[in-house]
């Protein structure tokens, strides 16, 4: 393909490995430009492209598709780099670009608008969704060694979706974005394919989780991208109404209560994805916030919970707290308790604060001793646990959907889920009156009984 200085990357297509007829392996090629450094985001491309079953072609008229990879460094280099792209694109027409000079998108496409797509250096997920946009991979059950839907620890009727990576917070007792980097967001193609995937394979519930979901998208601009016909954003919004479309239940985690957020109770209200929101607020004095520099820690939430309620009332909110954080006086502890009577979360989880090397709030001043820590984690749990209790009667005489998670042991109960509970974190419905429930199974249960944190009920039909 290209010449010197540039790297012409590729091989030649695989010979068959056996008799049966195969689809034909989607053929890329891969045109190499710059430092070692660009080599090395190539290398990375090539392998993500043989592990998903690409082959790697050296000849523009072999490719399906080619992959530009470019260098902006210097004047002679964007030139070159321009040319490569309108020798691939004349040679082959179908042509993602990527590397240094992808952050001057609007140059290229004015000097090549029929690219593909441009994604900036180290973007490997932006490549492969281009790629997987233009060029889906093809799945041979004889031949790979995964399974479309990857391999997964959880239970085959569940599984995490993660949207992105990284978070652009700076919470004062959290080490995540020194370890894992900025916000990430994967592309909405990307996300929207894995999902369908994993609906394909029988999972029944998607998990949805990020470091900060309701961030998704602001790293990358909210990018556009098609999926079963229609163009959706990278972005909260438009994640939600996708996969609602699956019609699976959809959990949301990780979400923070920016107002933009109003925007999915609405797709709750109307069944379309699950009426569940995991807000992790950690406190609810405006000191200990501040000193945790929390995120949208400035939100009217009480407010806002109300107003989603209003809107929406069957809605679930789950949450944690940190007690002791240092610094936090009795006051704060005190509207933190009162908060909690006013808002009512269905769901809570609460921690001791705890010093976690390389974290600022290791340096704040007034750190609580541990009986201290302790009594407040005892009386917050005992204030919640009522709450918990109020909030899951509710639901006693209703008629709910529960997901089974396991079988019931010598004719005993099984135990399953409603939308009220997200696995490994809430609680359980104990069902009886089923025959040969197994994990997996949709069935409908009358709720006949709620303590603080599971419900009881008998089967009253099956999906
Ligand atoms: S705790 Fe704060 S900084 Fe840490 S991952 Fe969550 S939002 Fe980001």
């Amino acid at each position: 393909m290209s010449t010197s200085p540039s790297h012409a990357v590729g091989t030649s297509a695989a010979k068959p490995r056996r008799k049966a007829p195969v689809a034909a392996a989607p053929k890329v090629g891969l045109v190499s430009l710059g430092c070692p450094k660009a080599l090395v985001d190539s290398e990375r491309i090539m392998t993500r492209l043989r592990a998903e079953g690409y082959d790697l072609v050296d000849s523009y008229d072999g490719a399906d598709l080619v992959i530009v990879n470019t260098c902006a460094f210097l004047e002679t280099a964007r030139d070159e780099s321009l040319e490569a792209i309108g020798e691939a694109m004349a040679e082959n027409g179908k042509v993602v670009v990527t590397g240094c000079l992808g952050v001057h998108e609007n140059l290229i496409r004015e000097i090549h608008p029929g690219v593909l797509a441009v994604t900036g250096p180290h973007q490997y997920e932006s490549v492969m969704s281009a790629v997987h946009q233009a060029l889906p991979p093809a799945h041979d059950p004889y031949v790979d060694l995964l399974p479309p839907e990857g391999i997964k620890l959880t239970p085959r009727h569940y599984a995490y979706l993660k949207i992105s990576e990284g978070c652009n917070n700076k919470c004062t007792f959290c080490i995540i974005p020194s370890l894992r980097g900025p916000l990430t967001s994967r592309p909405i193609g990307d996300v929207l394919k894995e999902a369908e995937g994993l609906a394909e394979a029988g999972v029944k519930e998607l998990l949805v989780i990020s470091q900060d979901t309701s961030a998704y998208g602001i790293d990358t601009k909210f990018p556009r991208q098609e999926w079963r016909g229609k163009e959706y954003r990278t972005r909260f919004l438009d994640l939600c109404e996708g996969l609602s479309e699956l019609g699976i239940w959809v959990r949301l985690h990780y979400v923070y209560p920016y107002p933009h957020v109003d925007e999915a109770i609405a797709l709750m209200a109307e069944g379309k994805i699950l009426p569940y929101l995991d807000i992790p607020f950690q406190h609810a004095s405006p000191n200990v916030l501040k000193a945790m520099r929390r995120p949208a820690h400035q939100e009217q939430t009480l407010e806002r919970i109300k107003g989603w309620r209003r809107d929406c009332p069957d809605l679930v909110l789950r949450s944690t707290f940190i007690v002791g954080f240092p610094g936090e006086t009795e006051d704060d502890f005190d509207f933190l308790l009162d908060w909690l009577q006013e808002a009512e979360l269905d769901r809570v989880g609460c921690f001791k604060y705890e010093n976690v090397a390389g974290a600022h709030a290791q340096a704040l001043g007034d750190h609580l001793d541990e009986d201290e820590k302790q009594d407040r984690w005892e009386r917050l749990m005992e204030v919640q646990q009522d709450i918990s209790a109020k909030r899951l009667a509710r639901l006693v005489g209703r008629d709910l959907d529960v997901l089974i998670d396991e079988a019931g042991d010598a004719g005993g109960p099984a135990v399953g889920r409603c939308y009220a509970d997200a696995p490994e974190i809430d609680g359980a419905v104990r069902v009886s009156g089923g025959k040969n429930l197994r994990p997996g199974d949709m069935v409908q249960v009358r709720i006949t009984g709620a303590d603080e944190y599971d419900l009881t009920g008998d089967v009253t039909s099956r999906g």
